[in-house]
């Protein structure tokens, strides 16, 4: 008998209906089952007070010590604003093949709440993608094209391309 394994979702300053939201599309998208889970940083941890940031470096390899039972990934969502070195600001951050992913809700937020909880699953798709081993996509339309601003994340959709998903199941 295989056993399941699961997708840790870590909510972080961040709404319940968020996560019952990015849940379910990680279910619909990954075929993956999903359980909730808590995690506590440090208080201003990471946090660069020129810069009125968060680092998320820092932030993922803090995130990177923690595991649950039978987890596959985790994947934080936070509200703080992060940023990486040589860019003002990320939407996420993840090692490549890595069991941990961080996404932030900082820029995704709008008054539409079907549309922020849209663009937040985008960015937990695109990092769990970079979880997975899977690259950057020049397909305009793919969660794994590179997003750099907003309307580039409204642009593209949810799911994977063909071509991502048969190396995503590979
Ligand atoms: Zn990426
Ligand atoms: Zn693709």
């Amino acid at each position: 008998m295989q056993e399941s394994k699961f997708v840790y979702v870590a909510g972080f300053g961040v709404d319940k209906r968020l996560l019952l939201s990015v849940s379910k599309n990680i279910k619909e998208v990954f075929g993956l089952e999903v359980r909730f889970s808590q995690i506590s940083m440090p208080p201003k941890y990471g946090y660069n007070e020129e810069r009125d940031q968060y680092h998320a470096g820092t932030l993922l390899e803090y995130i990177s010590k923690v595991y649950y039972p039978h987890m596959l990934k985790l994947v934080a969502i936070l509200s703080y604003d992060l940023y990486e070195n040589g860019l003002n600001f990320i939407f996420g951050l993840a090692k490549l093949g890595g069991g941990h992913a961080l996404v932030s809700t900082y820029r995704l937020w709008d008054t539409d709440e079907r549309l922020f909880f849209e663009r937040v699953s985008k960015e937990v798709n695109h990092e769990l993608g970079h979880t997975f081993g899977l690259l950057h996509c020049k397909n305009p339309g793919c969660v794994m094209n590179f997003s750099n601003s907003l309307y580039e994340v409204d642009l593209k959709g949810r799911f994977f391309c063909e071509r991502c998903r048969s190396l995503l199941k590979y």
